[in-house]
């Protein structure tokens, strides 16, 4: 029976709460299904603190096997570098989780925070993902970590990290199913493809039909700050809750998949140049770009043009 143990680091639990509304199978079901035994969850385990400290240290001489460790949360280094704004058992947090993870057949980071950093990187949490920094390859365990089953973390990024990622990732390690990874060791599965796709404001974006004013049809992406078409994710694909996602509910896509999340400058609106973004969808050319934009939106139909109607 494959064993987990989920630690949460410094982080709001938005990745606990997204997954514990996983459906399709739902959550019992799903770990009844993987024949999965949760040796500790924060929400899913009642397990005294004595008995859990009891677990941990079986765990760590290697008398309890560990098949999966979930990690959720950025690993918090500050003060100076001692961790101690994180601690477990009178030590840093950070200790604890390069521990297990050293015994883990598989890590798992559940979230953007987990697997980049997050919230915290540049502020005085001086936090990191565990095997990246933002883009840096390295985190709390170095580039060349490997579980003990080969594998380095799979970074299941997101803000929160959608659950049917988490449910399929768990599925294909349990059932031995091979996942292919990104440069950010994001299975492609779901994150090889752009938040853009699926988005029902496609045909808006197409002819450049603009969002000029929120709760209106139109593509949010050249003035609203909608990065549909700059991070890849599941999120107009799976869709949220099964019907909706934040593009479909007239909200931008504020790139949360990306190891660079959260940016810097303001998420409701589109950095320009002399009205053409700054930041173009993945692999374009600039030239290209805009020649092929004015002719578009110059093409763009009435029934588009003319689109006043609410969402
Ligand atoms: S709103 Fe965003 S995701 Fe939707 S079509 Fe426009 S750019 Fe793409
Ligand atoms: S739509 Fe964008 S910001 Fe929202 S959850 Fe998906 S990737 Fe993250």
């Amino acid at each position: 029976m494959p064993t987990l143990y989920w630690l949460q680091h410094g982080g709001c639990g938005g990745d606990t709460m997204s997954f514990l509304n996983v459906e399709s199978p739902d959550l019992p079901d799903l770990l009844d299904d993987l024949g999965i035994r949760v040796l500790w969850h924060p929400s899913l385990t009642d397990t005294a603190p004595g008995e859990r400290q009891a677990l941990e240290d079986r765990i760590l001489a290697d008398e309890t096997p560990l098949d999966i460790l979930v990690v959720e949360g950025s690993v918090v280094q500050g003060p100076d570098g001692t961790g101690l704004f994180d601690t477990h058992r009178g030590r840093p947090k950070r200790d604890f989780a390069a521990a297990l993870a050293r015994r883990a057949r598989y890590v798992v980071a559940a979230g953007t925070c987990a697997a980049f950093g997050g919230f915290g990187v540049d502020d005085v949490m001086d936090a990191t993902g565990l095997q990246f920094r933002r883009e840096a390859p390295g985190g709390l365990l170095g580039e060349g970590f490997r579980s003990r089953a080969g594998w380095p973390v799979v970074n299941l990024a997101g803000c929160p990290c959608h659950p049917e990622v988490v449910s399929g990732t768990l599925t294909a390690l349990v059932n031995g199913t091979p996942l292919e990874l990104d440069s950010y060791q994001r299975p492609r599965e779901w994150y090889g493809m752009m938040v853009h796709q699926g988005c029902s404001r496609n045909e808006y974006h197409e002819y450049r039909v603009e969002e000029e004013e929120f709760g209106h049809k139109g593509c949010l992406f050249f003035h609203k700050g909608c990065h549909g078409p700059l991070v890849g994710g599941p999120c107009n694909v799976l869709l949220w809750n099964r019907r909706s996602s934040k593009t479909r509910a007239g909200v931008p896509c504020f790139g949360c998949t990306s190891p660079a999340f959260p940016q810097p400058f303001p998420f409701f609106q589109t950095r320009n140049i002399e009205g053409v973004p700054v930041d173009l969808p993945m692999g374009i050319d600039r030239a290209h770009y805009m020649a092929y934009k004015t002719m578009a939106a110059a093409a763009a139909p009435a029934r588009l043009t003319h689109r006043r109607t609410k969402v």
